[in-house]
């Protein structure tokens, strides 16, 4: 399902989509870790496959060599049904930041605290999954 940019939704902000996380897929850099999760989650709703590419740590474990690989996987995944999202913690140092969220997707919920770091704009790095 592909977002216009009247959707209202994923992030969770309850603004249309052109209004909010749009400015970051289109090269706005986000402030804080949570700005970078929020408009993360709706680049995989919206098909902003690079986005994913370009917000993902290059000494990420996640990071693939094999980029066009890579970009079939998340485009793959970008399919599905990205219901909602909801930030659970978030929690902030100088270069190092986590958030901990329950991402609705499909029919599973993806309960994970991601972490991310800073370099000179934050980075998604990793992430732990957590028991619903
Ligand atoms: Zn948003």
């Amino acid at each position: 399902m592909k977002l216009s940019k009247n959707s209202k939704f994923p992030c969770g902000s309850g603004k249309k989509y052109k209004m909010c996380c749009y400015r970051f897929h289109k090269g706005s850099l986000s402030k804080n870790a949570l700005e970078l999760m929020k408009s993360r989650y709706s680049a995989y709703a919206a098909g902003e496959i690079d986005y994913i590419v370009k917000t993902t740590h290059p000494k990420s474990p996640l990071f693939e060599e094999n980029i066009i690989e890579w970009k079939k996987s998340i485009r793959e995944f970008s399919k599905s049904n990205f219901k909602k999202l909801e930030i659970l913690d978030f929690f902030e140092r100088e270069n190092e930041a986590f958030v901990e969220f329950r991402a609705y997707i499909d029919d599973f919920v993806l309960h994970e605290k991601s972490r991310f770091k800073k370099e000179k704009n934050w980075f998604y790095y990793d992430g732990e999954f957590l028991s619903s």
